[in-house]
């Protein structure tokens, strides 16, 4: 249930943001998950469209979500980039990042662990 804990807090922000603007609807939301984040995408899309319909203010935002690629830095040659390893099953297991140049193990995740809100579109 990550992924419950982490569409409330999106949830949270929304509402907030919305509030401190005194929006009177929310039309947009844009989240970005990294690759890495190790969230399931449509169960954070499921449970954030379920939290926003249980509002006024959020009923009928179109939500979109975006996925950020992986960047990592090897420390043994210094490649940054791309690791290799990361495929469908990454999102279910914590990845083992190899590094494409060296082969090497260890390396530093530089981008793709986020999960932020991105845009929040208003309607006053
Ligand atoms: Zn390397």
């Amino acid at each position: 249930m990550h992924e419950f804990s982490i569409a409330q807090q999106i949830a949270q922000v929304v509402f907030r943001t919305a509030r401190e603007n005194q929006a009177k609807l929310v039309e947009r939301v844009v989240v970005v998950i990294g690759e890495l984040a190790l969230l399931n995408e449509e169960q954070v899309r499921f449970w954030v469209e379920e939290i926003f319909s249980g509002q006024q203010i959020t009923r009928g935002a179109e939500l979109e979500i975006t996925l950020r690629p992986a960047l990592v830095l090897c420390s043994h040659c210094g490649f940054q980039g791309a690791p290799t390893s990361v495929g469908p099953e990454a999102h279910f297991l914590t990845p083992a990042l190899i590094c494409p140049q060296c082969g090497q193990l260890g390396m530093a995740i530089k981008e793709g662990r986020e999960c932020l809100i991105q845009r929040i579109t208003f309607q006053k």
